[in-house]
């Protein structure tokens, strides 16, 4: 039979790490050839194309600097063609993206194909809220299933010991995807609830920029847990509302659950800027030009898709810190609001 291909659409930071572990994973499988593509978000990098700089120095010096990716990696402006003949799609690209992307590779993809999302983001539509496997899957109508943990991708990429969550609803097609990912520096668990590991993921970004909050305000370490506590459950509460029925709640102390919101709280970007967010007065969108160098924040748009979501469903008040942290990052109100109303009930959920 023909080999199996993977693809990786999206070169960030995450992206380019995830092409490190996969290309140097499907070196030692028996049924996937050696090459792998990635899509690169074709940019002039000191005055030369980032897509000929992989090609040839075999890093990603923008978005993985210091970093080797395997030879057998390949760089591809061309969305269309880099998923040509590709069986196995690793879709990594900011949230804000996504809906561009698959319309660019409409019709391209084999119906055999199976997709695996390391997005961690949502979507707002006439729908409601709708997850990025979900949107994925409308696209291209092949099985989609979702990876997400504590993983910042630095740290990954430095072969340091983390875990992360699969989510895919087939035990084979798991396997497979298991087999891709794993490495005795990142550890994969495969759960079958697929929504629940995404809507972690991407909630967790919203309890992110409240964490950088409590830092910008110089708040101690007592105060950032109580808002990681009460992240935590209105992240459960929202997704158990959304998908209850599809949901697990054994996801939810999985790598993508617990373990990502306290990484993220402490390590991430998100918190990071929102740090600085609170200490210079400047906007979101401003910091993440100024301080990222073309990486992308996704917390603070979630925290706006969260917020149109429960306040369209007249929920709000059930999600004050949710409310809270939109209200600071969209509405002028001062970080120290983050507190107001936090006494919540979540014993019964
Ligand atoms: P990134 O933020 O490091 O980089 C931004 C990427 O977006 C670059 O590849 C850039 O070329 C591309 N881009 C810019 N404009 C674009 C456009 N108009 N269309 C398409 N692409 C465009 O990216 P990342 O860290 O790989 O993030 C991808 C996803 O992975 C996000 O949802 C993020 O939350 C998630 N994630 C990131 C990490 C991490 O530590 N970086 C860890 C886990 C999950
Ligand atoms: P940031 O995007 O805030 O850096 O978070 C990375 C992440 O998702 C860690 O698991």
């Amino acid at each position: 039979p023909p080999l199996n291909r993977v693809c990786v659409l999206g070169s960030g930071n995450w992206g380019s790490t995830a092409a490190r572990i996969v290309g140097s994973n499907v070196l030692k499988l028996a049924d996937f050839d050696d090459r792998v593509n990635i899509w690169v978000y074709e940019e002039m990098v000191n005055g030369k194309k980032l897509t000929e700089i992989i090609n040839t120095q075999h890093e990603n010096v923008k978005y993985l600097p210091g970093h080797k990716l395997p030879p057998n990696v390949t760089a591809v402006a061309d969305p269309k063609e880099a998923v040509r003949g590709a069986t196995h799609l690793v879709v990594v690209i900011p949230h804000q993206f996504v809906q561009d992307l698959l319309a660019s590779i409409h019709g391209c993809v084999s119906p055999s194909a199976q997709a695996i999302s390391l997005i961690k983001g949502i979507a707002i539509s006439s729908l409601g809220m709708t997850t990025m496997t979900q949107i994925i899957h409308r696209a291209l109508a092949i099985p989609v299933a979702s990876l997400s943990g504590a993983n910042i991708a630095d740290e990954i990429a430095e072969e340091k010991y983390c875990e992360t969550t699969i989510g895919c609803s087939d035990p084979g097609e798991a396997a497979v995807w298991q087999s891709l990912f794993n490495t005795p520096y990142f550890q994969v668990n495969c759960v079958s609830d697929v929504i629940g590991v995404e809507f972690c993921g991407a909630l967790k970004n919203v309890v992110a920029v409240g964490a950088g909050f409590i830092d910008g305000l110089g708040l101690g370490n007592n105060t950032k847990a109580a808002i990681i506590r009460i992240g935590f459950l209105e992240m459960r509460r929202l997704a158990m509302h959304i998908s209850g029925a599809q949901i697990q709640d054994a996801t939810f102390m999985e790598s993508c659950g617990m373990a990502d919101v306290i990484t993220t709280c402490y390590g991430g970007r998100n918190r990071r800027l929102a740090e600085e967010f609170v200490k210079t007065g400047k906007r979101m969108s401003q910091l993440e030009q100024e301080m990222l160098n073309g990486q992308k924040l996704q917390g603070y748009l979630t925290a706006g898709e969260v917020y149109s979501y429960i306040d369209g469903c007249g929920i709000a008040d059930h999600y004050p810190l949710f409310t809270n942290i939109y209200q600071i990052c969209y509405q002028g109100r001062h970080p120290h609001t983050i507190f107001d109303g936090l006494n919540v009930d979540f014993s019964r959920d």
